[in-house]
């Protein structure tokens, strides 16, 4: 069960009834509802939408020009 921080008790809460939706600015976030008062929860997860930049090494090629003497 995820947690969540629950403003009515103040406090750290197991959300219940959790149900992950994906907000308009593609976030995902989690929605639930207390378990001692009932109070409706909303967890936004750190999502990333575009984490992968995935960059090659700079493949540095041997000096091809050996100079003879
Ligand atoms: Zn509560």
């Amino acid at each position: 069960m995820p947690e969540g921080y629950c403003v009515k008790c103040k406090a750290k809460k197991e959300i219940i009834d959790a149900v992950e939706e994906t907000m308009k600015n593609g976030r995902k976030a989690i929605k639930g509802k207390c378990p001692t008062c009932g109070t409706v929860m909303f967890k936004i997860l750190g999502g990333k939408a575009s984490a992968t930049a995935a960059q090659e090494p700079a493949v540095s090629e041997p000096a091809a020009s050996s100079p003879k003497p």
